[in-house]
């Protein structure tokens, strides 16, 4: 009787602020969660596994995509093309679970104004600070300096929009931003508009209360 309808999570932030580490975390916390494995004209990292992490697609199959329609959303960021493939989110969605998106605040702004706006929680993860930043993204070598100076040049812009979000997160404490967001995660699937079989429940109490009055 209470099937819910599926959420669209984004997690925003500026590079190496802790949307990828917070991700896993949160599909360990929840196996029923579905993760937007995002489209991407990038090279892979080391470490990164195609179809996983990212499909890697070359410019060519990437504007394909976009033209035929398969894309909900895509942005150029960091000089490269990136997309969410519209096919494997509806399946979730139509199934009732919930699909996590890590997505610049351009791919935000496109889900947000889309037909799936409503059914949309988008969280921003902020550093604690700059200098903070800049550790994490060393310390996850996995970018050569010249990349690491890219993104932090390229943080601001991503921090500019934090406004646009329904919450935001400071993300100082790894368990302390993970509890936090399965708390946001579990009261917005509680959202009446995620319950549509409410309707049906409201009306049966309706007939009740009519019955025994
Ligand atoms: P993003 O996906 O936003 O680019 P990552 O999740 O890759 O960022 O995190 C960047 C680096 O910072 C990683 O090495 C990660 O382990 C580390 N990190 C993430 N969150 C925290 C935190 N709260 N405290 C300390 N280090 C963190
Ligand atoms: P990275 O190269 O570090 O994996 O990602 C760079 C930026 O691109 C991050 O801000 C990330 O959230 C964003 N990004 C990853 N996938 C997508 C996507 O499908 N759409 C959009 N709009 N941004 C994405």
């Amino acid at each position: 009787m209470s099937t819910r309808r599926g959420l669209l999570i984004i997690l925003s932030s500026p590079s190496g602020a802790g949307k990828s580490t917070l991700s896993r975390r949160l599909l360990d916390w929840d196996p029923s969660l579905s993760f937007s494995v995002s489209a991407t004209t990038r090279a892979p990292r080391p470490g990164e596994v195609a179809g996983r992490d990212y499909h890697f697609l070359t410019e060519e199959a990437f504007k394909h995509e976009v033209a035929a329609g398969e894309m909900l959303e895509h942005a150029h960021v960091f000089g490269n093309f990136y997309g969410s493939p519209k096919g494997a989110v509806q399946v979730a969605i139509e199934a009732g679970r919930d699909v996590l998106f890590d997505i610049d605040w351009q791919g935000a702004q496109q889900i947000r104004n889309s037909a799936l706006g409503a059914h949309t929680l988008s969280i921003f993860l902020l550093p604690p600070s700059i200098r903070e930043l800049h550790r994490r993204l060393q310390e996850r070598g996995q970018d050569s300096a010249e990349v690491i100076a890219r993104r932090m040049q390229k943080s601001w812009d991503e921090i500019s929009h934090w406004d646009g979000y329904d919450f935001v997160l400071v993300n100082e404490d790894l368990d302390t931003t993970e509890a936090r967001l399965r708390t946001i995660i579990e009261a917005t699937r509680l959202r009446r508009t995620q319950q549509p079989w409410l309707t049906d429940h409201v009306r049966a109490l309706h007939a009740e209360f009519e019955e025994t009055r």
